[in-house]
This record gives C-alpha cells, sequence and structure tokens, in this order.
C-alpha cells in the first residue's frame, strides 16, 4: 500500500468512527428521554434534567468534548420540545435558569473529558517514543560496539601473531606489548561501559552456575590480600556458620560486586580495618536463601549528600582523594548488577567515620553440594595430534586483515583454507567445496552471513557442515538471531586463540597437540616461579597480569601467560598451571615480592 493510501484510509477510518461517536451520542439521548416518562414519568415536571446529566457526562467520557456538547444541546432541546404531559418544562424563570445552569456544567463536562482524553494521549505517545528512542539506543549501542569491536579484534589479533614469530628482537616486543596491553585496556573500557548501557537497555542476562561459596570467598580474600597488605590494613573476611557449602549464582557478578566493593574499602581507607560479613538473612523457602554481604571499612567516609549519587554512572562523592582516580562506574555496575540478581544494595556512612557497603541477594543451595567443582583448562596449542584427517575450513569474512588473521593462525597448524568476501560467495564456495567448517561473519556486503547460513543449512549437504558466527556484535538478541538462522555456534570479536581452537574441538572433534605435552615431565616435578627469570619479563605485562590476578580473571590471565611464555617457556608454564589451578595468590605475593625488591 503508497504512503497516500494509507493515509486517506486512516483518514476514512477516523471520520467513520467521528460519525460512528455521533449516532451512539442520539441513541443514548433518545433512550435517557424516554427514561424519563418510564419509569420516572410520575415525577413529572419537578426534575427535567435528572436523567440527561449522567447521560452528558458518559458521553463526554466516552466521545471527549465534541460528544459531550452535543449530548447537552440535544437534550436542552428534548427538554424544550418535548414534554410527557401537556405543559412545557421550561415555562418560567426558574426553569430556563435551569436550562441556563444545565448548559454551563454540561459544557464544563466536556471540556474536562476533554482535557483528560488529550492527556491520555499525550501519556500514550510519551510512551511510544520513550521505546522508540529505547530502541534507537540499543541499535546505537550494537552498532559503536560492532565498529570498535572489529578493530580491536585486527589489533590484539595481529599484534598476539607478531609476538609468536620467532625472530621480533626484545625491544620490539616491548612495544607490542603495549599496544596489546593498551588494547586490553581499551576492551575493558568498552566491556564497562557495555555493561552499564546493556542493563539499562534490558540486555543484560544472568548466566547462573553452581559454585562452592566458601573456597569462593576464600579466593577473592587471597586475591585481595596483596592489596590490603601493601596499604598496610587488616582484612577480616567473617563467614557464618549456617552459610549453605554450595549455590547457584551468576559467579561472575557476584565477583564483579564483591572485587570492587573491596577494592574501593582499600582505596578510600588510610587506616585500620576492613571485613566482609556474609551471613544468611533469612531462609526463604526449603532450597532457597537470602545471603546479606557487608563490606566494612574505617576510611574516608561519604557525606548524606553524596550516597544518593555514587550508585549511578560517573559520579564520585566530593571527598574524593586527588590521588585516586577511577570512572565512577564501579558502583553503578554493582548496583545494577545486584539488581539483576533480584536483591539491593545500600550504603551506611558518616564523612570521616567509615563506610558499611552491603548488598542482600536470594540464592539456590546447589544440589552439587559435596562434589568438586571442576575448573576449564585452557592449554597453549602446539600443532595438530598424529593420525588427523585433513579439514577443509572456509572463511567467509569481508574484511581482508580478519581473513589474514584467521589465516596465519590456521594455516600453521596444516587446516586447508579458502576464503570468500560475502554470504553469495560463501554459498558458491560451500556448493563447489562442501568445506567441513566456515567461520561465518555476520554482517557482509552483497548477502549476509545469517542469509548466507539460512540457504547453506537448507541446502544438500548443509546439516553436515558446521557454520560457526565470528561477530562484534555484543546484544543477546543477536546470538539468539544468528542461532535460529541455523548456526552451530557463535564467538564474539575481539576472540582469544583458543576459543578458535575449541570451536574446532567440538564441532570437528580435532585433536591438538598442547605445550602442556611437552613438558610434562619436568613441570609436575617442581612447579615454582623464579624472581630471577621473572624480572626480565617486560614491567607491563607483570603489572597485567597482577591486575588479571586481582580480578580472577582467569581468561585475561591466561591469555597473558601466552605472552610471558613467549619470552619465557619454562616460567610461561609454571604460570599456566598456576592459574589452571586458581593459585592466584601465590602469583600474586611473587609479584609483589618482585615490585618490592624493584626489580621491575
Ligand atoms: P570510582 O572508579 O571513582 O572508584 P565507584 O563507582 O566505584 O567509582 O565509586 C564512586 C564514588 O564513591 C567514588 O569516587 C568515591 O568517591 C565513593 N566511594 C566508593 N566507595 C567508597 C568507600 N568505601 N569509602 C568512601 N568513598 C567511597
Amino acid at each position: 500500500m503508497t504512503r497516500k493510501n494509507k493515509t486517506d484510509s486512516t483518514l476514512l477510518d477516523h471520520k467513520n468512527s467521528k460519525v460512528l461517536r455521533y449516532v451512539i451520542v442520539a441513541v443514548v439521548i433518545v433512550v435517557a428521554a424516554g427514561l424519563r416518562i418510564w419509569p420516572l414519568g410520575t415525577l413529572e415536571l419537578r426534575i427535567p434534567w435528572v436523567t440527561f446529566y449522567p447521560t452528558v457526562m458518559a458521553t463526554a467520557l466516552y466521545g471527549g468534548f465534541s460528544s459531550g456538547i452535543l449530548a447537552t444541546i440535544l437534550s436542552a432541546l428534548v427538554v424544550y420540545f418535548w414534554s410527557p404531559t401537556e405543559l412545557p418544562f421550561i415555562d418560567d424563570p426558574g426553569d430556563w435558569l435551569g436550562m441556563a445552569v444545565f448548559c454551563v456544567n454540561g459544557t464544563l463536562i466536556s471540556l474536562m473529558s476533554e482535557a483528560m482524553h488529550r492527556s491520555r494521549k499525550q501519556a500514550t505517545q510519551a510512551k511510544v517514543q520513550a521505546e522508540a528512542a529505547n530502541q534507537a539506543k540499543s541499535v546505537f549501542l550494537a552498532n559503536m560496539s560492532h565498529e570498535l569491536r572489529t578493530p580491536l579484534n585486527a589489533i590484539l589479533g595481529f599484534t598476539n601473531l607478531l609476538r609468536n614469530a620467532q625472530e621480533v628482537p626484545p625491544d620490539q616486543l616491548e612495544k607490542l606489548n603495549i599496544i596489546s596491553n593498551s588494547g586490553e585496556n581499551l576492551l575493558s573500557l568498552i566491556n564497562n561501559v557495555l555493561d552499564i548501557s546493556k542493563i539499562e537497555a534490558d540486555h543484560m542476562v544472568k548466566e547462573n552456575a553452581d559454585i562452592n561459596l566458601v573456597q569462593f570467598l576464600r579466593e577473592i580474600e587471597a586475591l585481595m590480600s596483596v592489596k590490603v597488605e601493601d596499604k598496610g590494613l587488616n582484612f577480616d573476611l567473617e563467614i557464618s556458620p549456617d552459610l549453605p557449602q554450595a549455590i547457584i549464582v551468576d559467579p561472575g557478578k557476584l565477583r564483579q560486586i564483591l572485587t570492587n566493593l573491596i577494592a574501593n574499602a582499600v582505596k578510600y581507607t588510610e587506616k585500620g580495618q576492613l571485613s566482609l560479613k556474609v551471613n544468611v538473612v533469612k531462609k526463604e523457602s526449603p532450597g532457597l536463601v537470602r545471603l546479606r554481604f557487608e563490606m566494612v571499612d574505617s576510611g574516608i567516609g561519604i557525606s548524606e549528600k553524596d550516597q544518593r549519587s555514587i550508585f549511578s554512572p560517573f559520579q564520585q562523592s566530593g571527598s574524593q582523594p586527588a590521588t585516586e582516580n577511577g570512572t565512577g562506574l564501579g558502583l553503578a555496575i554493582c548496583k545494577q548488577f545486584v539488581e539483576l540478581l533480584d536483591g539491593n544494595i545500600g550504603v551506611v556512612s558518616n564523612p570521616g567515620m567509615g563506610s558499611v557497603f552491603y548488598f542482600e541477594i536470594p540464592v539456590s543451595i546447589s544440589s552439587l553440594s559435596g562434589k568438586t567443582f571442576t575448573t576449564p583448562h585452557h592449554e597453549r596449542i602446539t600443532g595438530l595430534a598424529d593420525g588427523q584427517r585433513h579439514y577443509r575450513l572456509l572463511i567467509a569474512e569481508d574484511r581482508m586483515e580478519n581473513r589474514l588473521l584467521l589465516r596465519n593462525l590456521l594455516e600453521p597448524l596444516g587446516f586447508e583454507l579458502r576464503e570468500a568476501v560475502n554470504g553469495q560467495e560463501a554459498v558458491e564456495q560451500f556448493k563447489q567445496w562442501r568445506p567441513h567448517l566456515i567461520w561465518m561473519d555476520i554482517r557482509m556486503p552483497v548477502m549476509s552471513g545469517l542469509e548466507a547460513t539460512r540457504l547453506i543449512k537448507e541446502g544438500e549437504g548443509g546439516i553436515e557442515t558446521k557454520i560457526v558466527a565470528l561477530t562484534a556484535h555484543a546484544l543477546e538478541e543477536e546470538r539468539l538471531e544468528i542461532l535460529e538462522a541455523g548456526c552451530d555456534d557463535f564467538i564474539r570479536k575481539p576472540y582469544r586463540d583458543t576459543e578458535i581452537f575449541d570451536a574446532l574441538s567440538k564441532h570437528l572433534n580435532v585433536h591438538f597437540l598442547y605445550a602442556r605435552d611437552k613438558v610434562s615431565t619436568s613441570a609436575t616435578d617442581k612447579i615454582e616461579l623464579d624472581e630471577e627469570q621473572l624480572k626480565r619479563i617486560p614491567a607491563d605485562l607483570i603489572k597485567n597480569l597482577q591486575e588479571a590476578a586481582e580480578l580472577l580473571d582467569d581468561q585475561r590471565c591466561l591469555k597473558i601467560v601466552d605472552e610471558i611464555s613467549l619470552l619465557n617457556h619454562d616460567q610461561g608454564d609454571v604460570l599456566r598451571y598456576m592459574v589452571e589451578a586458581l593459585d592466584y595468590r601465590e602469583i600474586l605475593a611473587v609479584i609483589d615480592s618482585l615490585s618490592k625488591k624493584g626489580l621491575q
């Protein structure tokens, strides 16, 4: 339908509904007039307007000003011309006054109803506009994230590849590390801003898992201990004895909340005591408890005015020391994560008297109590295991740099590769070459990755070919859309090498050779870090590892350990074992001792 036709038909609908409204008003007035004869006819001339007041009110509420006025005029005409007795209704000046009062009241009622109609219409319009603005924000967010992540994928990926090259001189290696670390920092900043925006646009999801609560809290205590000791503070973890052993919670979000609160307590306390208290406030139902976490410090405290704003993004208190830098995002993310976990967060504080940040969340008790909790394994891949078949992999990606990145990553391992620069080429290559797996970029010219996936999966042999989407999109809906199109898996850019290898193992059952296979005999004998060897690793790499270890971020730790391995295989392997064993305390202690001795 053309735009003009659409407008014409809307106008016609509007006109019809107006006519219908007036017809209804006329019918209602006739009914009201009839009621005066039966059953109210016995009242005769005493109250001629009795049935018309409610009628005017009802029609005005239903149809607005014009309906109310029409009802008022029709009622006045009926009263004037149609009397059920011999005598007219309107006779003496008193009757005329009654009629004038009725007309004024009818007009006022109509005006009020019209005002109500308008404000209801405005509220609906505002709601529609707000929804559209929110939607526009989500689209902007997805685009911004896509545009930032796509070049970051190339920057981080190629820096990694360059560092892997054997012949890189040490001074250049250091510069490459700086590029990589800056890229990582930029990525974490983008992720923080995205976290905030995603929650605001309702795109953040819970990722629940079973955890051993006490072990989880002890690990957080261990990793923060170096920071606490550096500042000469005391830290107490006070766990109530009735705490459940294993719970189901989103561990990533809970960890981020706790590490943010502890880091703030350390940051804003110069001397004294910090304690993290955890207890059960309520047993909600047999499998559900409400936990309360309290982070108590003896620091600078926060004024009542600032307490109201610090949970909003980019807000810092007036007493913020000039020496402390921060973005003002930490508490905002904490608040939104706590709310996502169906809890509430708050602060009790007095300037100069310390602060208590508390939050409560409901958690389910896990049936895994007593069982062991496994941690994922990530080891460096050095090649393909013997006896592997010949794998054909197709790279469908419009950006040359991203194609090259995958080629550089996979070709040396012995995979046969072909490339397609858009979805249509991908479909053609699939028909001719029947690859085992396709790395499918989603946003491509000519034909998108989603459409190409649909065509391939619907076609002959499509089911046997695995399709893994590689996308810089950040929103959860897109993940669903990608899986619905028929993709077997989904990897976000910028990706880690291991994510690509894990997908190959998962979907094609590819067996790799791991660095561990080569060092297993020597490394299991004696696993310890050597300060003398570590001091030769660039300081920013060590600092990055320290930050990642403090956040218990195993993925980031392993990525940095990969870089360290390139410079010193033995120390890299030892560090990898430690990260896999979650021995962050030892890693942090060694780094701490290194920095105290000024060796970095
Ligand atoms: P930032 O990155 O600035 O630390 P946050 O969102 O974590 O951002 O905190 C917001 C502000 O709240 C901080 O700038 C600080 O002024 C105040 N604040 C947070 N925690 C504490 C605390 N434990 N004691 C005193 N002030 C605090």
